[in-house]
């Protein structure tokens, strides 16, 4: 499907703006995405610090073996690794695998907290830095650097999945939609919304619950009217 848009584009998605997001940088699918991805990411930390250990597929190891033990995974010792005290930058090319997530987040939230004039988090683990930026990501959206912001969360979370081969699922929610009554709504593990497919309405889960049960009101009364 080709979509013709006349507007300005999403500069991380390319997806056309709507009217009231031409003051943001990220559109809303964006900014959803990467407030996922700050939800998602202790559950992920949580498979990544236990796949801390090379694994092996050689069979049980014997006991007494003079094999020395394996060293860990590299690439997940590199992300889980402490981060440097200034500006996570690289600009030779130097640094070997993946950035640590605690350098990738801990460089954003000192960036966010400089410029709304704030202090940053007390504990610089990569769970307190996603928790201290979740509530900045609206104000966020609207700075010229939230399309990086999005890239680098983007990669983070890909080189992390990839270790752990945890992905978010979708689920179908099986009811329609309150705006176009399609079967076409779903919910993905750590958006805030459930999304319709078709017509693209968005729904917390409490809204979901209060339609659900306006409209089972609309249809005891229907049928208390019938009989009467
Ligand atoms: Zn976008
Ligand atoms: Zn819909």
């Amino acid at each position: 499907m080709t979509t013709t848009t006349a507007g300005p584009l999403c500069p991380a998605c390319s997806r056309g703006l709507h009217p009231d997001e031409l003051d943001r940088w990220l559109c809303g699918a964006c900014l959803r995405a990467v407030r996922a991805w700050l939800a998602e990411l202790p559950a992920q930390l949580v498979v990544l610090r236990g796949s801390r250990l090379r694994e092996t597929t050689d069979g049980p190891r014997v006991a007494g073996s003079r094999t020395p033990p394996l060293p860990g995974r590299l690439d997940t010792l590199n992300l889980l690794g402490p981060c440097s005290p200034g500006d996570v930058t690289d600009p030779h090319g130097d640094q070997h695998g993946p950035l640590p997530i605690a350098g990738v987040l801990g460089s954003w939230v000192r960036l966010v907290a400089e410029d709304r004039h704030l202090e940053g988090p007390q504990r610089g683990d990569p769970e307190h830095f996603a928790a201290w930026l979740g509530p900045h990501l609206d104000w966020a959206a609207g700075q010229p650097w939230a399309t990086e912001l999005h890239t680098e969360l983007q990669q983070m979370m890909r080189t992390i999945r990839g270790i752990t081969r945890v992905r978010p699922r979708t689920r179908a929610i099986p009811r329609p939609c309150p705006s176009c009554a399609t079967l076409a709504l779903a919910k993905t593990d750590w958006q805030t919304y459930v999304e319709c497919q078709a017509c693209g309405s968005l729904y917390t889960d409490t809204e979901l619950a209060d339609t659900a049960a306006a409209e089972l009101a609309r249809l005891q009364r229907e049928e208390q009217d019938t009989a009467a």
